[in-house]
């Protein structure tokens, strides 16, 4: 076969997608373990919606003119004629999820945490995906800006307890009432520029003005210096509300910028919008990639059909995150020290072998086997690399004998112990182990 045949036929990982291999593993267990603990010490509740959802749920949401539904959704229509997406983002999702289940009628306000992949069409590069994996929190039924920042707080706290020092950047975007006159200034000033805008922001001018805001074109970015800033044009109460949600925050130590530049891309947001970044003074200016995002959105749950109901969320990227530990060097907890490696000798021993690593499992020890070895010295000397306390030995006499050999790894002492009462044994000396090491941590006095 001629390579550029066989090149062709070798199917490789879909461009954008990314492999999840067993190294990267313990990233993932880590953040979903912090991930969990602090939304439950919150009071949030898991959900998990489908990836796929129906079009429109993303087109009327998010926004047609969004780049997300604009240029990024995977869709397609069904045998049946459904018109699908791969879900781009998870707040519309638990947003329908909220209204169909009538959680309206349960006391307010409604705190719901996910942990799940996302899919967007992008130009794949160093993290940016097309599956990616977001955790996020949303809190439906509660307009008070403590829940803001709270949020903000929650995903400022998680970052940090991810050993990453994190910085919020906040702005007001305004709701109904204010942001129209805004974006009318706005306008009128990049109408006034509009010689030096980029091909994109010519576009965005007409259909989602205040997406110039953050352009990453650098001379779209010098004009936008000059532009008229949301806080000065925002209403009375929006203004009372973001000026509480910064009380909040000084209150509770959160590093934060102002920056008129955090927009979010999306239609549903109104009010509080924040994005979080590795702290700048560990990052070189102008590399600056988000881990994260927030914001409330008071009107999506009616823009679906359900009853006005305010709403706060944010969204942290777990590939992001995990680049951010890798590049500043945080460790996360690797190994699990095994408690027992189970050996055997001969047919007889290993066909009881199995038996017995069952057992042992379900008294939910830690175990490692190579029921595939024959030799003792090569299981030894695994359960040695893997850093097992005891070693169980199995070989023909102790099968003839109705018994079993407990080997402690430390001291290298073999104990000869009956067959039946292993369970009880192993755990006698599991627990013996573990008083020891208590007592050897001890400080000195
Ligand atoms: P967004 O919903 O666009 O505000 O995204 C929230 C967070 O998700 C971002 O700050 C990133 O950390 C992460 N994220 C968004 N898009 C991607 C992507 N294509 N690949 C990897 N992470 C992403």
């Amino acid at each position: 076969m001629s390579s550029k045949k066989s090149k062709k036929n070798k199917i490789q990982l879909v461009k954008g997608m990314k492999d999840i291999l067993p190294d990267d593993q313990p990233y993932w267990d880590f953040i979903k373990e912090k991930a969990d603990a602090i939304s439950q010490a919150y009071g949030f509740k898991r959900i998990d919606t489908p990836i796929l959802e129906f079009s429109n749920l993303f087109k009327r949401t998010v926004g047609e003119e969004s780049d997300i539904v604009s240029k990024e959704m995977y869709s397609f229509v069904t045998q049946g004629g459904d018109k699908l997406s791969l879900r781009p983002e998870n707040t519309a999702s638990v947003a329908r999820a909220y209204i169909e289940h009538g959680m309206v009628n349960l006391p307010q306000p409604v705190k719901l945490f996910y942990f799940g992949p996302q899919f967007r069409h992008d130009n794949p590069q160093a993290g940016r995906y097309r599956q990616f994996w977001q955790f996020g929190c949303e809190v439906f039924g509660e307009s008070d800006p403590v829940i803001d920042a709270q949020l903000i707080g929650i995903s400022y706290n998680l970052i940090k307890d991810l050993g990453l020092e994190a910085e919020i950047h906040v702005n007001s975007i305004g709701d109904n009432q204010c942001r129209p006159q805004y974006i009318k200034v706005l306008k009128k000033y990049y109408q006034d520029n509009k010689k030096e805008l980029c091909k994109d922001c010519l576009k965005r001018l007409g259909k989602n003005p205040l997406r110039l805001l953050d352009c990453k074109n650098k001379k779209c970015q010098e004009i936008s210096q000059g532009a008229p800033q949301i806080l000065d044009h925002l209403c009375e109460p929006c203004k009372e509300h973001f000026m509480a949600v910064v009380e909040y925050l000084d209150e509770m130590n959160i590093n934060y910028v102002l920056n008129p530049a955090i927009v979010r891309g999306l239609d549903y947001y109104s009010r509080t919008a924040w994005e979080i970044f590795i702290s700048q003074s560990d990052k070189p200016e102008g590399k600056l990639s988000a881990l994260g995002g927030g914001g409330r959105y008071d009107y999506l749950v009616e823009d679906l059909g359900g009853r006005p109901t305010p709403a706060v969320g944010f969204a942290l990227g777990v590939e992001r995150i995990i680049l951010a530990m890798a590049e500043n060097k945080v460790e996360v907890p690797r190994k699990k020290e095994i408690d027992v490696y189970v050996a055997q000798l001969g047919q007889e021993a290993r066909k009881k072998s199995l038996f017995l690593f069952e057992q042992l499992r379900k008294e939910e020890l830690l175990l490692w086997e190579n029921f595939s070895k024959k030799g003792l010295k090569d299981q030894l000397d695994i359960a040695d690399k893997k850093g097992a306390k005891f070693t169980l030995i199995l070989g023909q006499k102790e099968i003839s004998d109705g018994t079993i050999i407990i080997r402690d790894m430390e001291s290298g002492v073999q104990e000869v112990v009956d067959f039946n009462k292993i369970k009880s044994e192993i755990k006698k000396r599991l627990a013996a182990h573990a008083a020891k090491q208590i007592k050897l941590k001890k400080p000195v006095q």
